[in-house]
C-alpha cells in the first residue's frame, strides 16, 4: 500500500489523459495556446468567479495574489502557523511581514477570534488556509476581513471543489489560490496553479504579473516587473479531462473519511474529523493522539504508510527564526504538530486497504 498511489490513479483515466497529452504534443502549441484559456473558463464557471488565470504553481498563485494587491514592505499579513511552508513563504517573498494567529484544534484551521486579535493598523490582508480540505471558519474570516477593511486571499490549495452554502472554495475572498501539484485532489502531472477573482482589475494585473509585466496584445512591451509563471498546455489538457471527475473523487474521499470516523470513534484517545458534508474535500484524513509517534511506528511496522502534516509549525521553522517567535507562542499549532497523523484516504484505495488500516489502529490501542 502507498500513502498516495498516483500510478494507480493514472490508470483510472489512462486512455483519455494520454490522448490529451498526445493532442498537445502534436499541436505545436505548448505555452499560451488554446487549452489553458479553456480550462480557465471552466474553472471560473466551476467556482462562480468571473476570472481565472493559470499560473505555474500554488506558491506562485499566492505570491502573485499578494503582488496584485500591492502588498509588500511595511505591510502585515495574518496567516496560520499550521500549513505548508508556501503559505508564509509567499508573504515573506514579497517583502511583507507575516503575523501568525493560532488555529482551532477541532478543525486545524485559523481561529477567527485569534485572527482578529492580531490585527494592527498596518495589517493589509488575511490568508486563511482551507487546511486538509476544510472550509471551517473561512466564512467568518471573510466577514472579519470585510468588517476591518482587509483583503482576504484564500489558500485553497487543498480544498478544490469544497462548497459551503453554494460558495465554492477559492471564492470566499478577493482572490482565491489553487495548486494543481500532482498530490492535490485535482492534480496535474507537473507543477501548476490558478488564481481566481471577481475583479477585472485584479485579473488583468494577475495576468500581467505572470507574464513578465507584458500584455499579450502588446508583445515585447513590459509595463511592470513581473515574472514567468504560466500554466502550460500539457498540464491544462490533463486538468481539463480530470475536472469533470473531481466532484466524484471528493465524494469518494468524504465517504471513506466517514467510514474511518465511524470505525474509530471511541478507540483510545483518538480525536477524529467530524464533518462529512460538501465543505470538506478530505485532501487529508488526519487524526490526533498523544501516542502519535508510537502509532506511526506501529503502522509502519505493519506496512501501512502514514504522514505527519506538519511536523514543524511555521513560526518555529528555522527559515523564519528572525521573526522572533518562540515555542509556546501558538500552543494549538504546536500540539497539532506533535499529535497529528494523516492516514491514506486516496481514491485509489480499496475497501480491503481501508479495513487493514482500521484494524491496525484498533490493534495498536489494544496492545498499549
Ligand atoms: C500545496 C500547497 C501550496 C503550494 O502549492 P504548490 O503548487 O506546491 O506551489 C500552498 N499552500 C498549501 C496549503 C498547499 O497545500
Amino acid at each position: 500500500m502507498r500513502f498516495l498511489d498516483l500510478e494507480k490513479q493514472h490508470l483510472l483515466l489512462r486512455d483519455t489523459l494520454e490522448e490529451a497529452v498526445i493532442g498537445v504534443l502534436r499541436s505545436g502549441a505548448y505555452v499560451k495556446g488554446e487549452v489553458t484559456p479553456e480550462l480557465e473558463s471552466k474553472i471560473s464557471q466551476y467556482c462562480s468567479m468571473r476570472y481565472a488565470v493559470g499560473v505555474n504553481s500554488g506558491t506562485d498563485a499566492l505570491r502573485i495574489a499578494l503582488k496584485t494587491l500591492r502588498i509588500g514592505p511595511g505591510d502585515e499579513v495574518i496567516t496560520t502557523p499550521f500549513s505548508f511552508f508556501a503559505t508564509v513563504e509567499s508573504i515573506v517573498s514579497v517583502g511583507a511581514h507575516p503575523v501568525f494567529a493560532d488555529i482551532d484544534l477541532n478543525t486545524y484551521c485559523i481561529d477567527p477570534l485569534q485572527c482578529e486579535k492580531r490585527i494592527t493598523p498596518t495589517t493589509r490582508a488575511l490568508i486563511p488556509v482551507d487546511l486538509f480540505g476544510s472550509l471551517a471558519h473561512i466564512h467568518e474570516c471573510a466577514k472579519l476581513a470585510k468588517r476591518k477593511g482587509l483583503f482576504l486571499i484564500e489558500d485553497a490549495a487543498q480544498s478544490f471543489g469544497a462548497k459551503e452554502s453554494e460558495i465554492t472554495a477559492g471564492s470566499f475572498g478577493d482572490i482565491g489560490c489553487f495548486s494543481f501539484f500532482p498530490t492535490k485532489n485535482l492534480g496535474c502531472y507537473g507543477d501548476g496553479g490558478m488564481v481566481v477573482t471577481n475583479s477585472e482589475e485584479y485579473a488583468k494585473r494577475i495576468r500581467l504579473l505572470a507574464n513578465h509585466g507584458s500584455m499579450s496584445e502588446k508583445k515585447y512591451t513590459n509595463i511592470c516587473i513581473g515574472e514567468n509563471s504560466r500554466l502550460d498546455e500539457i498540464q491544462a489538457a490533463i486538468l481539463l479531462r480530470k475536472l469533470s471527475h473531481v466532484d466524484d473523487w471528493n465524494a469518494t474521499r468524504r465517504k471513506r473519511a466517514k467510514r474511518y470516523t465511524d470505525a474509530l470513534t471511541g478507540i483510545g484517545d483518538l480525536s477524529l474529523p467530524q464533518v462529512f458534508d460538501l465543505s470538506h474535500t478530505y485532501h487529508q484524513y488526519t487524526l490526533r493522539t498523544e501516542y502519535r509517534d508510537a502509532l506511526q511506528a506501529y503502522l509502519t511496522d505493519k506496512g501501512i504508510p502514514s504522514i505527519i502534516y506538519y511536523p514543524v509549525p511555521l513560526h518555529l521553522q528555522p527559515a523564519l527564526h528572525d521573526l522572533g517567535y518562540r515555542a509556546g507562542d501558538f500552543p494549538n499549532a504546536e500540539l497539532a504538530a506533535q499529535q497529528c497523523l494523516s492516514i491514506p484516504v486516496g481514491i485509489e484505495l480499496t475497501e480491503e486497504d481501508e479495513n487493514t488500516i482500521v484494524s491496525a489502529i484498533i490493534s495498536f490501542y489494544k496492545q498499549c
